[in-house]
């Protein structure tokens, strides 16, 4: 036998995202961003297509629906953010702070589908200065509070970061602002280009976590268990308050051991640093009808569980309810995670379950 069958595997590295196809406005490309992505696209030798407006997209290449939508979550759209009214963000912030739109991820659960619609490709803003500018109003109407803004509603931001720069900027912007927070989740691990952000605290770094099994089976395309937990390490030295999302928390066969062991591996992995000031976040899993259609569309062969049946309905405000977890299966999913968090973390704040 050789050494060579010996040695360990080598873990899997997820790749930064490259896309296969970049569109511009443009407009964009007068802007230093957009110049910037421009001659960043040409150097990678990507196709370059231009386009009146980032949300008209419609000669994406592939034969099927299907195959169109596999390649829109590899093309990437430069564009200007013409609406600048902010959306409000419950529970976990006041305002939601546009970076981008759309995920070159597969996670079969994700809401992007739904509020995507046909337009699943990657949308990045090169007008940054107006959104901040736009953050800056909506903190000074609030003051004295502080005001919270999430970057991660419509999008997995850190995945874009070498290709954007936004998120430095904007976590830059709120280090100076004394009334102003910053807070984004991930699910991915290229994370080097925040760690010298000045950040002065003002930012809340979150990873997206899950039991093994939900990683495994619902989320080609991130970055593995190992990876996040080893970028959150590095986050936490570089002085970020940490996070975590546990989301969508998936009832399934074991998921008692699976989410005990999520626990476990998140204390045995983390450095000292990281486990002050940490806070949880805890939201199970839901679907729409409309959202159940389109997943069995992209992923039929997805073991998601949607089974209407199984599940209570939850009216929603502004009209389709979602299909959430019965009471009691919810207080079980809640109270065993909270007691496993607790068990490992008792510092730890959990903002909410729902
Ligand atoms: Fe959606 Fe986040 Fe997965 Fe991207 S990483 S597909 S935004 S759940």
């Amino acid at each position: 036998m050789t050494t060579e069958l010996l040695s360990p595997p080598t873990p899997r590295q997820t790749q930064v995202f490259v896309p296969e196809l970049v569109y511009f406005e443009p407009d964009a490309l007068e802007y230093p961003k957009g110049k910037r992505i421009h001659e960043w696209a040409l150097r990678e030798g990507l196709p370059i297509r231009m386009t009146s407006s980032h949300n008209r997209i419609t000669n994406l290449p592939g034969e099927s629906d299907l195959e169109k939508y596999r390649i829109a979550k590899r093309t990437l759209v430069v564009g200007i953010r013409k609406t600048l009214k902010f959306d409000t963000s419950k529970p976990s912030a006041e305002y939601a702070i546009p970076v981008a739109t759309g995920c070159m991820a597969h996670c079969h659960y994700c809401y992007l589908q739904t509020t995507l619609g046909a337009k699943p490709y990657v949308r990045v803003y090169v007008n940054t200065d107006e959104i901040l500018a736009q953050a800056q109003t909506y903190i000074n109407e609030r003051a004295p509070e502080i005001t919270r803004f999430e970057a991660a509603c419509t999008s997995d931001p850190v995945g874009l970061e070498h290709i954007s720069g936004s998120l430095k900027e904007y976590i830059e912007f709120m280090g100076k602002q004394p009334l102003g927070r910053l807070r984004f989740v991930t699910k991915f691990h290229h994370v080097e280009p925040l760690l010298d952000a000045q950040h002065n605290g003002h930012t809340r770094f979150r990873f997206s976590v899950n039991a093994d099994y939900v990683i495994k089976n619902f989320e080609p395309a991130t970055s593995s268990f190992q990876e996040r937990i080893t970028a959150a390490g590095k986050v936490a030295k570089a002085g970020y308050p940490l996070g975590f999302i546990i989301a969508p928390i998936i009832w399934h066969e074991g998921w008692e051991d699976g989410y005990a062991a999520l626990l476990h591996k998140l204390k045995e992995a983390l450095p000292p640093e990281a486990t002050s000031n940490l806070t949880f976040e805890l939201i199970q899993h839901r679907f729409t009808k409309t959202a159940k259609t389109i997943i069995e569309q992209r992923y039929p062969k997805s073991k998601l569980e949607m089974d209407e049946a199984k599940r209570k309905y939850k009216w929603g405000r502004w009209g389709q309810g979602k299909y959430v977890y019965p009471d009691e299966q919810a207080n079980a999913l809640r109270e065993f995670i909270t007691e496993r968090i607790f068990e490992s973390f008792p510092e730890a704040t959990i903002d909410y379950f729902t």
